[in-house]
């Protein structure tokens, strides 16, 4: 073997990255032992099959036609630049990875290497979650929500209780039916109203803090947030062996919205059903677009967990309502604001998996009015 192609080998076997190496129609040519470790198939009974078999059934039904599509046109979709994708392991199961995709030209033949990372570590893969969360502004968004409530709390707090004080300061005055007492008791309740403005004052100024986030709208291809959103959400999650299922719409819905709003709330609703199925045996998450009968687009986002008890159902968008030791109860009302926002609705419903489906609309083709903004 001449010396270059020996570091190639060398290279190719003590990756960090899964190298899988495909011909134009597909078909797996090679393939490295961490990819083994990824996918839990051996080289031996993967050689020379479809590379369709390593992806969930919607993007595996998709994959001969976006190579196809590549060869024909050269548009490049993801050649060159790199994305986080779902892939599914031999017993179904499903992961995020980061991919990223290098063509090269042997004699007649065109083949695509493909350089995939695990995702699904945090510890390992921290930095570059980070880098995603950012870009979601997921993290800061909660931090700020943090700030708020904290401000909230305090400045909301002490009037209410100075107005308490006031009042049974009134009462109390107001009580004896004392002619000289009488004044004493109508001041306390003037002072009572005015903390009262006061708090209406304060919950104003925050509202006005959380509108002043100025929106980024522009036509987004919904599919593909689904998507990255499904695959960041995933990262880190401490259920594991979830079986994800994409069914989205052939249409390819696009609409005017705010790209990491929407994100966010699909990977709140990810989130929700990964916890809620953490300690349950059948963890299937399906996620669906479609365009509905009112001509809207609806994203559905269905789980197999335990659902959403009655009581639970009351009180699911009140914030700060969480079952969770470490929950915010924030995430669904931040969620049906934003849509809301965007002028679609968010509800949820039973899933016909068993668990819970939540679901929300965007106008298909939005006008000129829509002010999405981030208050609670
Ligand atoms: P958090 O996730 O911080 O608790 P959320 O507002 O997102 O806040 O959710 C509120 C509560 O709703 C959760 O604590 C949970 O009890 C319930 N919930 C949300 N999604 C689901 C789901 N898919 N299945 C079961 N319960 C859910």
């Amino acid at each position: 073997m001449p010396i270059e192609a020996q570091i190639l080998q060398a290279v190719y076997d003590t990756s960090l990255d899964a190298i899988i190496v495909i011909d134009q129609k597909g078909l797996m040519r090679s393939y490295n032992k961490i990819a083994e470790k990824l996918f839990h198939y051996s080289a031996k009974e993967i050689l020379g099959q479809n590379i369709k078999m390593l992806m969930p059934p919607y993007f595996a039904e998709k994959h001969d036609g976006y190579l196809e599509r590549y060869l024909r046109t050269g548009e490049r979709r993801i050649i060159g630049i790199g994305r986080v994708v779902t892939g599914q392991r031999k017993d179904g199961s499903t992961f995020p990875l980061e991919l990223s995709i290098g063509e090269a030209r042997i004699g007649d033949e065109r083949l695509f290497a493909g350089f995939i990372r695990d995702l699904t570590d945090r510890q390992q893969m921290e930095q570059r979650v980070h880098e995603l969360q950012e870009e979601l502004v997921h993290a800061s968004r909660l931090a700020s929500l943090g700030e708020i409530t904290s401000m909230v709390a305090h400045e909301v707090n002490q009037p209410l209780s100075a107005s308490g004080t006031y009042l049974e300061v009134a009462r109390e005055l107001l009580v004896s039916e004392r002619e000289d007492r009488l004044a004493g008791g109508l001041k306390a309740i003037e002072q009572a109203a005015a903390q009262i403005r006061r708090v209406g004052e304060t919950v104003r100024r925050i509202r006005e803090f959380a509108r002043k986030k100025t929106p980024d709208l522009a036509f987004e291809d919904i599919n593909r947030i689904i998507e990255e959103a499904n695959a960041i959400a995933a990262v880190g999650t401490k259920a594991k062996n979830i079986r994800t299922m994409f069914d989205l719409s052939a249409l390819h819905p696009r609409t005017r919205v705010d790209r990491i709003q929407i994100q966010q709330v699909v990977m709140n609703l990810v989130r929700n059903a990964m916890d809620a199925m953490t300690d349950h045996e059948r963890r299937e998450l399906v996620l669906q677009s479609r365009i509905n009968e009112a001509g809207e687009i609806e994203i559905s986002v269905l789980d197999s967990g335990p659902g959403i008890s009655e009581a639970a159902a009351k009180r699911l968008f009140t914030p700060f309502m969480t079952t969770k030791k470490d929950g915010t109860g924030l995430g669904l009302a931040i969620c049906r604001s934003i849509v809301e926002a965007h002028g679609g609705r968010l509800w949820h419903e039973k899933s016909p998996l068993g668990g819970a489906a939540f679901k929300f609309t965007l106008p298909a083709n939005t006008g000129s009015d829509v002010k999405p903004h981030a208050s609670i």
